[in-house]
Formats: C-alpha cells, sequence, structure tokens
C-alpha cells in the first residue's frame, strides 16, 4: 500500500465556539483513507498547523501508511521538532492518528484491538469546564454569576455526570477576567472570597456523591496554586489541574508539599519527554495527554505506559471535535491506568455534533466505544464542502 495524496482540512469558523478545527485525510492506493486531527481547535492557532502539514505531507507521499511508527520516527526527529513545540506536535500528531486509522481498517479492527484490548466495556466521563455553561454555545461570552454557574452544574447533574470539571480562578463574578499577575503571583481577597463562594455554590448543587475536578489552566503559579487551594481544601475536591505551567517542575514541588489535593496536568506536555521530569518527581497523580498534539496514539500509548510505571492514571484531554473524542475512547478502552474521560462542553454544542458522521455522547455518564474500524468517525460530506481543503498530491 503506498499513500498517494494528503488532503488538509479546515473546518468553517463558527461563531463563539471557538473551535477552528484542523484535520488530514491521508488517501492510499488501496482505496483506504484515514482520518486524523491536530488538537489546536481552541483559538487561532490553526494556520500555522496548515504549513506545517502541508509540509510534512509532501514527506509522506510514496511512504507506506502501515509504517507508520517508521514515519513518526522521522517526523518527530526533523529539525524544528527536536525538543517539541506545541504546533508541530499537532502536525505530527494528526499525521499519526490518520496513519492509526488506516491501520485499523487495513486490519478491520477498531484502535482498542491493535493496542491490546479493552479493558472495559463503558468508558465512565465527566462534564468539563462548567464554569462556561452546560450546553451553552456562547463558549468565550459565557457570565461569571453564582446563578449561572449553579445552572450549568444542574443540568450536568440531572444528565446523570457523577464528575464535574469547574474554573474558578479565571473569572470575577462580575465576569471581568482575573489579571494574570495576580493570578500568577498573589490572590486578592477579593478573588478568594469570590472563589469561596462559587466553590460554595457548586457544592451546593452537585452534593456529596458528584466529584468535583478543580481547572486552574495554568492560570496560577506555586503560591497562588496554595492560596487556592487552602479556601478549595474544604469542598473535597478529587483533583487539581494544571496549577502550574507545564514546564515548571520546582513551582509543582512547591506545590506538592504544601497541597493535599491530587494533581493533574498534562494538555501542554508534549511527548514522554514532556512528562518525565513530573513523573520521576512524583508530582502528578494523573496525567492528561491530547491525543492531537502529544504526539498522537504512538506516543499517548508510550505516555500512559510510563505513567502507569509512577503510579499515575490517565485523562486524555479532549477539547477538539468529534474526531478526537472518538480516538480518546479508543485509547481510554485499552489503558489500563484509565481514570475518567473529558467530555468537553464543546462537543455537546449542536454544530459541532453535526460535523461528524457519528455522535458519541454518554448516557447517563458513560459512553460506549465505538466498535467500528480504524478510529471509528469521520467528518461529513457537509462538512467538508464548507471546508478549506489543501491537497498535496
Ligand atoms: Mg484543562
Amino acid at each position: 500500500m503506498k499513500i498517494t495524496s494528503v488532503d488538509i482540512i479546515r473546518f468553517p469558523r463558527h461563531g463563539n465556539g471557538g473551535q477552528t478545527p484542523v484535520l488530514v485525510r491521508i488517501n492510499t492506493d488501496e482505496d483506504i483513507y484515514g482520518y486524523g486531527e491536530a488538537g489546536v481547535s481552541i483559538g487561532d492557532y490553526s494556520l500555522g498547523c496548515i504549513e506545517l502539514l502541508r509540509n510534512f505531507a509532501r514527506q509522506l507521499i510514496g511512504k507506506d501508511p502501515l509504517d507508520n511508527d517508521v514515519i513518526y520516527q522521522r517526523l518527530i526527529h526533523s529539525f524544528w521538532a527536536v525538543g517539541n513545540g506545541g504546533v508541530i506536535l499537532a502536525a505530527i500528531s494528526a499525521i499519526d492518528t490518520a496513519l492509526w486509522d488506516i491501520k485499523g481498517k487495513y486490519f478491520k479492527v477498531p484502535l482498542y484491538v491493535l493496542l491490546g484490548g479493552k479493558h472495559r466495556d463503558k468508558i465512565r466521563a465527566y462534564a468539563s469546564q462548567l464554569q462556561n455553561g452546560w450546553k451553552y454555545e456562547d463558549f468565550f461570552g459565557a457570565p461569571g454569576d453564582l446563578g449561572f454557574l449553579k445552572a450549568a452544574c444542574q443540568s450536568a447533574v440531572d444528565e446523570g455526570y457523577d464528575c464535574i470539571k469547574v474554573d474558578f480562578v479565571a473569572k470575577h463574578l462580575d465576569g471581568s477576567r482575573i489579571d494574570a499577575y495576580e493570578g500568577k503571583y498573589h490572590l486578592l481577597p477579593r478573588t478568594l472570597r469570590e472563589i469561596d463562594q462559587k466553590l460554595d455554590a457548586v457544592r451546593s448543587v452537585i452534593g456529596e456523591d458528584v466529584e468535583l475536578i478543580l481547572e486552574n489552566h495554568c492560570i496560577t503559579g506555586a503560591h497562588t496554586a496554595i492560596q487556592f487551594a487552602e479556601v478549595a481544601r474544604d469542598y473535597k475536591p478529587s483533583l487539581l489541574e494544571e496549577a502550574a505551567g507545564p514546564l515548571e517542575t520546582h513551582e509543582f514541588e512547591k506545590i506538592r508539599e504544601k497541597v493535599d489535593i491530587p494533581l493533574a496536568t498534562g494538555e501542554r506536555n508534549y511527548t514522554r519527554a514532556g512528562f518525565l521530569p513530573l513523573l520521576e518527581r512524583k508530582l502528578l497523580d494523573v496525567i492528561q495527554p491530547d491525543l492531537g498534539n502529544c504526539g498522537g496514539i504512538t506516543e499517548g500509548r508510550k505516555i500512559a505506559d510510563l505513567a502507569q510505571t509512577y503510579g499515575a492514571s490517565v485523562q486524555t484531554h479532549t477539547c477538539n471535535t468529534a474526531l478526537s473524542v472518538a480516538l480518546a475512547l479508543q485509547l481510554e478502552a485499552a489503558i489500563p491506568n484509565f481514570f475518567i474521560h473529558e467530555h468537553h462542553t464543546t462537543n455537546t454544542f449542536s454544530y459541532v455534533r453535526e460535523q461528524f458522521v457519528y455522535d458519541y455522547q454518554p448516557a447517563n455518564g458513560y459512553f460506549d466505544i465505538p466498535d467500528l474500524p480504524g478510529i471509528g468517525n469521520e467528518p461529513t460530506e457537509e462538512i467538508l464542502r464548507q471546508s478549506e481543503i489543501i491537497s498535496v498530491k
């Protein structure tokens, strides 16, 4: 089998939802094609990734797609990929994913079979980013008040989720953003009081049996994460995510020493090398690699295995399209140290749900695992018609 062409696909931008997905479709001379997504759909990073994909795609023509590991090693050791970098890794991840999609279709099995089989039949999920509402499509325009937050939590719990995630440090109650330097270096009394009010509101709605994940989005640093955790610990959170930047190992050490909430990070850590400094210092309980930017399924599997060695479990970061959802479910089925699946609020939006052939949504907080050959999803004809597609032949 030979790769004949690569299509780089950019979906049209839609409203204030924040997604500008970039996908690749790798075509072969055997009538099998594979889809992969570059995990850069939130924010305006897609153009840089498209140029990289155009360059990488030229290197793929004529190669055997079943040599996916050989191709991966060539890309990951190319000049500017050395030392990592999110956009480069996102482009490599999209290609790697599409090659695994081809491999699954070639052998007529879902990815989890190629990865060693299913450890579970259902995937537990949590409702993610409720500070921006639940199924509220004006993602970046969400207000910060307590009523809005409580309503979002209530609707997620009503749908059967027994775990939710909220960012308590991004915004004030009036909707204004917390100053970046304040977030990093010293939280003021007003901010801490509002965080306490939000935590109290959320816990009062979800009750004691629903788990709560704290999402800090790297807004905090060592000192402010400790200030935050001193308020948050009374509300019995299950996890504190991105309490400091992905490269700030020394800050994580300081946080670990003072905070007794389990720690997670990973959506901006790339390859095993990006996780090892935190894992070997025993600073993480849960890792959160994004399969669209950590190096794809090839590296994602290795990162999950590395985490297992250090007693850490895995929740993939899943904020991109329904392709990334299907891909995450495949890996999460096939690793022993799975923790929980992130169901991002953007993946509940009607226009997002219409972009792919299969709409995987949890029932009562649990997903079924896609059983189709390959990843188990692909974009609809309609969204491809609306997309900008660059074909490299
Ligand atoms: Mg996150």
